[in-house]
């Protein structure tokens, strides 16, 4: 049988909800992130070892992904 094509087989065989957006064709000039999990870690990241400050993630409504802003 093949279950290419029923909806059920796929999503069982993805674990993950991933939008279909292709992060290079993303408009945003900016660093994006899959989720915010990514984002918060990269401004630990960011904080510890640049020196970073008052950095916070947003979810962009232009491109689905997530970036950072400093305010
Ligand atoms: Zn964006």
């Amino acid at each position: 049988m093949n279950c290419k094509f029923m909806p059920g087989c796929l999503l069982k065989s993805k674990p993950f909800r991933t939008r279909k957006i292709d992060p290079i064709e993303s408009p945003c000039k900016k660093t994006i992130y899959n989720s915010l999990i990514d984002a918060k870690e990269s401004i630990v990241y960011l904080q510890e070892n640049k020196g970073a400050k008052d950095l916070s993630a947003y979810k962009c409504t232009i491109c689905g992904f997530w970036h950072l802003t400093s305010k």
